[in-house]
C-alpha cells in the first residue's frame, strides 16, 4: 500500500485490471497465455486460476513503467503505486526519471512552487511518444492503456503544431517549416519570410513523400532495412523539401542518427543531430529529457571534432534541460554532464586565450620593432 500526496491510500487492488480490453486484445491476449503457460511449468501447477492471473497481469501491463538507465534506454520495468496514480497528457507539465530502481517524479512547469498535494493532483506525464501526430498517438494509447486520449493537444486537433507534425514543407527561402494539407496539395505561402512557394518546390515534396511513403514506409520492395538503409540514400533530398517537424522525415532522421552514431560517423551524425535538435525543440515540451540528451550527444561530437564553440553552446543548453528533467542533483548531472560541460569549458577558454594573444601581438611586435611604427607615422605624415 502507498499513501499518496494528497493522503488517500492505494493498494494493488485499486489499479484497473481492463481484463475485458485485454481478452478482446489478441496481440495481449497471445502474450498472457504465453507467460501464463511459463508460470505453470515454472510453478507446477500450483498458481491460481487462469482468471486471477489475468487480472493480475493485465494491472501491472497497464499501470508500470519502463524504468530508463541515464541515457533513457530501458533497463526493466516496474511497478509504483504512487507514480502509476498519475494521468497522461500529449502536452504533460510532469515527468519521470529514475535513479537506480527508485521513481523520480519532477515538474516541467517553471511556476513558484506549489504544495505537494497541489502539484501532484495536477501533474499530468506523457505515456506515449510526443513526436507523433495526434491520431498515431491516440491510436498507440488505445491500444497500449485502453483509453481515448482528450487532453488539450488531441482536442486541438491537427492545427498548429501538430499539423506540422502529419505533413510539413521546409520554406526553401527561409528553411522554416509550413504545415501542408495532404488532401488539398494547394500552392502554399511561407507565413515567416511571405514567400510565395514556387510550384515546383511543392511538387518535388509531394512527389518525394509519395516517393518515400512507398519505399520506406510500406517498404513495396520488400527492403530488410528501409528505414535506415534506404533513409540514408533519400536524406540529401528530404533536407531540401521536409521540415524535421514531419514525422516522415524525423523518423528517417532517428533511424540514420543511430547508424551514423554507431558507426562513428561524426561529421554526419551532427548534421542529423542538428536537424533532430530543430524538431525536438519545437515539439516536445520546453524542457524534456529527449532534448537534453540529444544536446549531449551533439556536444560530445562536437567535443571529437574540435568544434567547441558549437560543443559549449549545446552542453550548456543539455545542462538547463537535465536539470529539470532530471535535477541538479541527479548522479547524471552531477558527473557526467558537468564533467562534459568541464571539459569543452577548459577547451573554449583556450581558445578566448590565443585569440587575446593574437589580438594583442601586432601592438607587441610594434613595440618591439619601433621602426614599423615610425613607418606608420611617416605615411600619415605624408598625407597630411
Ligand atoms: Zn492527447
Ligand atoms: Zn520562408
Amino acid at each position: 500500500m502507498a499513501v499518496l500526496p494528497d493522503g488517500s491510500r492505494r493498494r494493488f487492488d485499486d489499479l484497473i485490471s481492463h481484463t475485458k480490453e485485454i481478452i478482446q486484445d489478441s496481440c495481449r491476449i497471445r502474450a498472457f497465455v504465453a507467460f501464463f503457460g511459463v508460470l505453470q511449468d515454472c510453478f507446477r501447477g500450483e498458481i491460481p486460476p487462469k482468471a486471477d492471473v489475468l487480472d493480475i497481469y493485465g494491472r501491472i501491463v497497464t499501470n508500470s513503467f519502463n524504468i530508463m538507465n541515464e541515457e533513457f534506454q530501458s533497463i526493466g520495468v516496474g511497478l509504483y503505486l504512487q507514480a502509476s496514480a498519475l494521468d497522461h497528457s500529449c502536452r504533460p507539465n510532469a515527468t519521470v526519471c529514475f535513479e537506480g530502481r527508485h521513481c523520480i517524479v519532477r515538474t516541467l512547469e517553471d511556476t513558484e512552487l506549489k504544495p505537494l498535494r497541489e502539484a501532484f493532483t495536477n501533474a499530468r506525464i506523457s505515456y506515449c511518444n510526443l513526436l507523433n501526430p495526434t491520431a498515431g498517438r491516440r491510436k498507440i494509447l488505445r491500444e497500449q492503456y485502453y483509453f481515448h486520449c482528450e487532453c488539450e493537444a488531441c482536442l486541438e486537433g491537427d492545427t498548429g503544431l501538430e499539423a506540422k507534425k502529419v505533413a510539413c514543407m521546409r520554406c526553401p527561402a527561409c528553411s522554416t517549416g509550413i504545415a501542408v494539407d495532404e488532401a488539398k496539395r494547394e500552392a502554399i505561402k511561407c507565413l515567416h519570410c511571405h514567400l510565395e512557394v514556387p510550384s515546383d518546390h511543392t511538387a518535388g515534396y509531394w512527389r518525394l513523400r509519395d516517393e518515400i511513403i512507398e519505399k520506406i514506409y510500406k517498404n513495396v520492395d520488400g527492403h530488410p532495412e528501409p528505414m535506415e538503409e534506404l533513409g540514408r540514400d533519400y536524406l540529401n533530398d528530404m533536407c531540401q523539401f521536409f521540415h524535421p517537424c514531419e514525422k516522415y522525415y524525423f523518423d528517417v532522421l532517428e533511424a540514420v542518427f543511430e547508424v551514423q552514431l554507431n558507426n562513428g560517423q561524426w561529421g554526419e551524425a551532427i548534421d542529423s543531430g542538428r536537424e533532430l535538435l530543430v524538431a525536438y525543440q519545437e515539439l516536445y515540451p520546453r524542457y524534456d529529457t529527449n532534448t537534453g540528451l540529444l544536446l549531449l550527444k551533439l556536444a560530445k561530437m562536437e567535443l571529437l571534432l574540435g568544434k567547441f564553440l558549437e560543443a559549449y553552446a549545446h552542453v550548456k543548453v543539455a545542462f538547463e534541460h537535465l536539470c529539470v528533467t532530471y535535477g541538479e542533483g541527479h548522479p547524471f548531472v552531477k558527473s557526467t554532464v558537468l564533467d562534459l560541460r568541464a571539459e569543452i569549458e577548459s577547451e573554449v577558454k583556450e581558445i578566448h586565450k590565443e585569440e587575446r594573444q593574437r589580438t594583442k601581438s601586432p601592438q607587441i611586435q610594434n613595440q618591439q620593432q619601433p621602426g614599423a611604427a615610425d613607418e606608420k607615422i611617416l605615411v600619415h605624415n605624408q598625407s597630411g
